[in-house]
């Protein structure tokens, strides 16, 4: 059976249209190779007055590298595996001072966890209920609402929620 709910409550839309420019760079970054992408990652650092440190960068870059939408525990469980030495606190710490930022962003969707993304292009998300995968989708820009058209829209948010694919075929 194919179940698919979209609660109004939260189709919420997002676009902002200030971010062009950054979105196009950060397109870019993902397909450096690790030299050039270190390179971008402490520029980006240094534009943002945040002084460098190499676990910042570890942490900036691997929200770069991984597009699953990881919580704060889950970098610290990988990251532990490359940086022994690296602490909860300076997870935590760099995730807060990023999101500040606006370098990565912080969705907080009711899980049990907030969950993380390296900011890029306008997009939407599907979370499946059952799991808790969070997959992006492309999202085409969309007119502003007649009854908002005299109001500053600074982000539009969408978010579907439903049973994913590999859920499905568990369970039939
Ligand atoms: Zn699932
Ligand atoms: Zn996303």
């Amino acid at each position: 059976m194919f179940i698919f709910t979209i609660d109004k409550n939260i189709f919420r839309c997002i676009f902002n249209k200030k971010r062009g420019a950054m979105e196009n760079k950060i397109k870019e970054i993902n397909h450096l190779d690790n030299e050039n992408r270190t390179k971008e990652l402490k520029k980006i650092l240094e534009d943002n007055n945040i002084r460098l440190s190499h676990q910042r960068l570890l942490i900036l870059d691997y929200l770069v590298l991984n597009h699953n939408h990881p919580s704060a525990e889950k970098i610290y469980t990988d990251l532990k595996k490359v940086d022994p030495v690296i602490s909860q606190a300076t997870v935590y710490n760099t995730l807060n001072l990023l999101t500040d930022k606006r370098i990565i962003r912080e969705l907080d969707f009711n899980m049990v966890s907030k969950r993380y993304e390296f900011s890029k292009q306008s997009h939407g998300h599907f979370i499946c209920e059952e799991c808790e995968s969070i997959i992006d989708f492309n999202v085409k820009e969309q007119d502003i609402p007649e009854e908002l058209k005299d109001y500053d829209i600074h982000t539009v948010e969408i978010v579907y929620r439903g049973i994913c694919h590999n859920c499905k075929k568990k369970t039939s």
